[in-house]
């Protein structure tokens, strides 16, 4: 056991001149399991020799490891414009520079200025959110899930809530609506078959416990055939006609219109104001294009309700989400699509995204085969379910090798990609303008390695 014998101090090892510059308190800890690994390795058999400087390497390797952040910047070239792996919707450069100043240093958020008083976070918003939707008032909280667990614990405890049994859905990242439910403390009231719900099931089911009638937007599936759903206008009437409060999930919530002929099958938020619902909540960064929040609009009865939930204060935004989101509400009511990025990518035309893809084609090509060509995405985020709109790619070929080598050595330069049809494609309807330059030096560094 010569081999157990040599293994450094940690004293000692950690004094090396090759840590000067480094954090003592840092090194030392990964020299001491970096050594605890050496001694298992050895009375393990697993080594049979070690040499310092390799240590030394394994130790400075851990460090830069730790050290760098983990979450990275993307290139998202997969054509889908809100990726939920990829961080769902971008915050427009120019707003972030707007709210930089009020989230670094201190700020109004909750002090009334004119008063000289104690203010309230939300009333920053609300202004605009009612001018932009026609809502008697507006709550914000961390996210879309958050708002329908704040709803159905506020209202409907030990209560009924009414939900058809073909939107009991279950969403991304373990979001199912009946366990929602659940753990709210509300009781699920299915009504209607898998393929069709009427409005005598929603009047069928009511009775003296029944507090709410929810409605839950597919977000990720389509129902097609022999089917029926009620729209929502109805069960705002059923619910107005029996005292009930009615509620929308939207899950995402767009106010510009869609297109592509998108619209008729996804009415906006404004679409469904018109009917004044009691609650309706959707995400602040599917295709209202902000930053993650769940909004709930609706009547002000039942949001001052809302506000003397407890649960508020742990759901509750801070700062920067909400100068972020008022940022957004204002560019939406001043229809400026141009400040919202989501909105940007789903509105470039095929002319645009062409010229793009040549302007990209002409840096690339002296490195790659590559063509341009038309093809179809999706928005993504579970908002316009097995719903295709245009797009241009350019589709790469580099050195004859498989589309998933291709993909796997774009991948490793931070660039996502996806594959179609046996072709490694760049999908520009999600790449942003400054974003060229960088995939061409990144296709320089693949090529070169
Ligand atoms: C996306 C979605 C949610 C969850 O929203 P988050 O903002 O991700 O919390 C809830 N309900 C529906 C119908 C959705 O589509």
């Amino acid at each position: 056991m010569i081999l157990l014998k040599s293994i450094p101090k940690i004293d000692k090892f950690v004094s090396n001149k090759a840590f000067e510059d480094y954090s003592k308190t840092l090194i030392t800890s990964i020299s001491k399991d970096v050594i605890q690994k050496l001694r298992k390795d050895i009375l393990n058999e697993n080594i049979d020799s070690f040499n310092e400087e390799e240590l030394i390497k394994e130790v400075k390797n851990e460090y830069k490891n730790i050290t760098s952040s983990s979450l990275k910047k993307v290139i998202n070239a997969t054509g889908v414009i809100i990726h939920t792996n990829l961080g769902r919707s971008l915050i427009d450069k120019d707003a972030f520079d707007r709210v930089k100043a009020i989230a670094t240093s201190y700020n109004n958020l909750e002090y009334d200025l004119k008063e000289g008083k104690r203010g309230e976070r939300y009333a920053h918003i609300s202004k605009v959110v009612k001018k932009l939707l026609g809502c008697e008032d507006v709550l914000i909280v961390n996210n879309n899930a958050s708002a329908v667990f704040l709803i159905l614990n506020t209202f409907a405890k030990n209560k009924e809530v009414v939900v058809s049994r073909g939107e009991l859905v279950e969403i991304g990242g373990s979001f199912r609506v009946p366990d929602v439910m659940n753990s709210s403390g509300a009781i699920l009231k299915e009504i209607g078959t898998t393929n069709k719900t009427h409005e005598e099931d929603y009047l069928n089911a009511i009775n003296e416990n029944t507090s709410i009638l929810m409605k839950v937007h597919k977000s990720n599936y389509t129902i097609e055939g022999f089917c029926t759903e009620v729209e929502f206008k109805k069960i705002i009437k059923i619910a107005n006609e029996n005292e009930l409060i009615d509620y929308y999930d939207m899950g995402s919530g767009h106010i510009i219109d869609l297109p592509y002929g998108l619209q008729d099958k996804e009415p906006s938020v404004l679409d469904y104001m018109k009917y004044n619902p009691s609650l309706l909540s959707f995400s602040g960064d599917k295709l209202l294009g902000s930053v993650q929040a769940g909004i709930i609009v609706g009547k002000k009865k039942y949001i001052d309700e809302l506000k003397k939930n407890q649960l508020l204060r742990m759901l509750r935004v801070d700062k920067l989400t909400l100068a972020l989101l008022e940022d957004s509400m204002k560019s939406l009511l001043l229809n400026q699509k141009e400040n919202i990025p989501t909105m940007k990518m789903l509105f470039k035309s095929q002319n645009e995204l062409k010229q793009k893809a040549q302007e990209l084609k002409q840096m690339i090509d002296k490195y790659c085969d590559c063509t341009i060509l038309e093809t179809k995405t999706v928005i993504g985020g579970g908002t316009t379910p097995n719903k295709k709109i245009p797009s241009i790619a350019i589709s790469i070929n580099l050195n004859n090798y498989k589309p998933n080598k291709i993909e796997k050595l774009f991948r490793n330069k931070n660039i996502i990609g996806r594959i179609e049809d046996e072709k490694f494609l760049l999908d520009l309807r999600t790449i942003q303008d400054d974003e060229l330059n960088t995939i061409k030096l990144k296709i320089e560094e693949i090529i070169n390695e």
